[in-house]
């Protein structure tokens, strides 16, 4: 069932585990993600970032067919449609549009300026029972083609931010957009410490989560970490059984060129990525 983020992941921060956000492309994607949070008994949150909404036909496109795939699929596990990293106007067209969760990312705006809009969308989301994510420090990486460098947050930004009421909060701890480069100097824990004990029992959210080693995970769990945003791995796995399969000459066998069966080992390798995913981050079976 479609519901927003806040009971899910206020459960998780109390019981010490985080849920994953999954991002999604297309009707493969989500049937994967959706399928494998029911098989797994886990909540889920799908992300969908501006680019990908423009791509999938507008945000309403994407709402539609979420809430007719969890109908259609007898998908009982909560789940929360979420805006990844939308702009101010953008949240407000996911609010019309039907889904469950919006991001404001108000991170390269001054503080003062992200507090007066992110405050403005409290008050929507409040009213709509909405959940609303906010940032603070800018995170590292390439994210629909704005790049940024991998700074960690000012905690005593963070706690002004969650004085507002929202329901979670993402924060620059070192982490990277994308894949994580050589010579990564790895997260800052000491700054994700400073930012818990600042906003207690905000859930915090860690972006970036894809190559970030499973100990480090764990150990962002232990320190707040309530929501783990995972993207680049489910495309890098996707695309390299779609490689296997292209490669060893399946498409040129019998109907092999049929669309559904060239995308299908993609479409479990999304499976496989997810369900490791859900494993790593403590949310099986918490649905
Ligand atoms: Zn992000």
């Amino acid at each position: 069932m479609l519901v927003s983020a806040k009971e899910m992941l206020t459960k998780a921060k109390a019981g010490k585990y985080a849920v994953g956000q999954f991002n999604i492309n297309n009707l493969e994607w989500t049937k994967a993600i959706l399928l494998t949070a029911q098989e797994q008994n886990s909540p889920v949150i799908l992300g969908v970032s501006e680019g990908a909404g423009k791509y999938m036909c507008g945000f309403k496109t994407v709402a539609d067919m979420v809430k007719a795939m969890i109908e259609d699929l007898g998908i009982t596990v909560p789940v929360a449609l979420h805006l990844d990293h939308g702009s101010y106007e953008g949240a407000k067209k996911c609010i019309a549009a039907g889904f469950s969760s919006v991001m404001f990312d108000g991170s390269h705006y001054p503080i003062e300026e992200n507090i007066e809009k992110t405050k403005e969308l409290v008050g929507i989301c409040d009213e709509l029972g909405l959940s609303l994510e906010a940032e603070v420090g800018s995170i590292g990486g390439e994210e629909d083609g704005v790049v940024g460098a991998g700074e960690c947050a000012d905690p005593n930004e963070c706690k002004m931010i969650a004085d507002l009421g929202v329901t979670m909060l993402a924060a620059g701890i070192g982490n990277i957009h994308g894949k994580y480069p050589e010579n990564w100097a790895g997260l800052s824990f000491d700054t994700l410490d400073a930012i818990q004990q600042l906003t207690g029992d905000m859930p915090l959210v860690l972006h970036g989560g894809t190559g970030i080693p499973a100990e480090m995970i764990q150990k962002a769990i232990s320190l707040g970490v309530s929501k783990i945003n995972v993207n680049t791995e489910c495309q890098l796995s996707f695309a390299d059984a779609t490689r296997k399969y292209i490669e060893a000459g399946k498409d040129l066998q019998g109907k092999g060129f049929d669309p559904r069966k060239l995308l299908a080992p993609g479409f479990e390798a999304i499976k496989a990525t997810v369900k490791e995913k859900m494993e790593l981050f403590g949310s099986v079976g918490k649905a």
